[in-house]
């Protein structure tokens, strides 16, 4: 008889955007009028950037071709892409990678999922709280995890680290050691950056412990500080002990046209084994390699053009960032994020919870944003506004909340 894999029961029904998509369709339903407002998911807005458009149009033509169609891509990636970052996001940062420990993919949110696969079944993963559901529900079907606890609103088994008001929403050394510690900066949701000198110390205590980071950087390209890292590898040692999530999505607008990366070093090995290794078999088995075109358009975002064009665009949606975090704060809301992060997270105000908070902006303002719990227990009280909308948008949605 067919059984199915039951950790996927112990997940919670709804995710929270389908449970956020439902009760505005609720709204717009019962208010037809009403012109509702979103700063809500973490999608782009802008068009891409023209210089990844001219080189999509050339990569499309050169399939038109007998001499320059392009059939499967290498599994692990072209070696245009993988050379243009490893110098541009690597060794123009002073960091040590070479092109051969790239792994291209279709984006993060696969590598992030995919990742844990190459680790055994008995590891004790840790993440942040509040945290993007990935990390967790991905360990959750893994079966890496106990059943879900109502009461705490979290799963047994796994060693959640607090990001509070009160440590800067950055996480503490947990008293239990873990195996996988998943720690994305700038982070999504709270907008929380890290210092080189405190992501210093997780990776002094990974390769203390024999753990491994999995550090997600989707959001390096909203780094505005200069003592804020731009990638793990910046630190001492992270070499033995991180892999590197990397996106497309958030500094070029590729969320629908897909691509990131993942960085295994070499030198990392655990139980023996080269991770490098494992995730090349898994990635040669398990995915044909991201389209010609679409890496042909991650080439062309390190170009001089490019860059130029990109730096713009996030600069656009920093102006956004830095008008929602400065009107909100002179509103009187407790808010952080939106300096190194396109996030700001807010405290709801008279002890709202989030999702009240939630239905008190679309009731009141016709302004959709995230409720800070359903990030994780600890996102209760809390509320996230993102910085992907147009300008107008989101001015006139912070005036709006600034005036009910
Ligand atoms: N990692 C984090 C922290 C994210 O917030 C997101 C998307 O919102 C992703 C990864 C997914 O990135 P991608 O579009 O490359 O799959």
């Amino acid at each position: 008889m067919v059984t199915v894999n039951r950790n996927y029961l112990k997940l919670p029904g709804s995710y929270l955007f389908s449970t956020i998509a439902g009760k505005v369709s609720t709204f717009q339903k019962e208010n037809p009028e009403a012109r509702i407002l979103r700063l809500g998911i973490g999608d782009v807005t802008q068009p891409l950037a023209p210089a990844i458009i001219e080189s999509l149009h050339r990569s499309v033509d050169e399939m038109a071709h007998q001499e320059t169609f392009r059939g499967y891509a290498p599994d692990l990636g072209y070696e245009f892409l993988r050379d243009a970052i490893a110098k541009n996001d690597y060794k123009d940062r002073g960091c040590n990678i070479s092109a051969d420990e790239i792994f291209i993919s279709d984006g993060a949110k696969s590598d992030s999922g995919n990742i844990q696969e190459i680790f055994g079944a008995d590891n004790k993963v840790a993440v942040c709280d509040p945290v993007y559901p990935v990390y967790v529900d991905t360990n959750v079907m893994a079966g890496r995890t106990g059943a879900y606890n109502k009461e705490k609103e979290n799963f047994d088994g796994v060693i959640y680290m607090p990001c509070l008001e009160s440590n800067g929403f950055l996480p503490e050394i947990p008293e239990e050691v873990p195996d996988l510690i998943y720690l994305c900066f700038p982070n999504n949701p709270s907008g929380a950056a890290i210092t080189k000198e405190k992501l210093q110390e997780w990776v002094d205590y990974a390769n203390r412990t024999g753990a491994v980071i999995i550090y997600d950087a989707a959001y390096e390209a909203y780094i505005t500080e200069t003592d804020i890292p731009h990638s793990i590898y910046e630190c001492n040692g992270a070499r033995t002990c991180a892999i590197e999530l990397r996106s497309f999505s958030k500094n070029a607008g590729f969320t629908g046209v897909r691509l990131g990366f993942t960085v295994i070093p070499r030198e990392l090995v655990r139980d023996g084994v080269s991770l490098h290794r494992l995730w090349a078999r898994r990635h040669g088995t398990k995915f044909n390699g991201a389209p010609y075109i679409v890496q042909r358009a991650g080439e062309a975002v390190y170009s001089q053009e490019g860059k130029k064009q990109l730096r713009e665009q996030v600069a656009y949606y920093m102006r956004n960032a830095h008008y929602i975090y400065s009107e909100l704060k002179k509103a009187g809301y407790s808010v952080s994020g939106g300096v190194n992060a396109p996030y700001i997270w807010l405290k709801t105000p008279d002890q709202m919870s989030s999702w009240e908070f939630f239905d008190h902006l679309l009731r009141n303002a016709h302004v959709v944003g995230t409720p800070g719990s359903g990030f994780g227990a600890h996102g209760e009280g809390f509320f996230r506004l993102t910085a992907f909308g147009s300008y107008e948008t989101t001015q006139e949605a912070i005036h709006r909340i600034t005036q009910i």
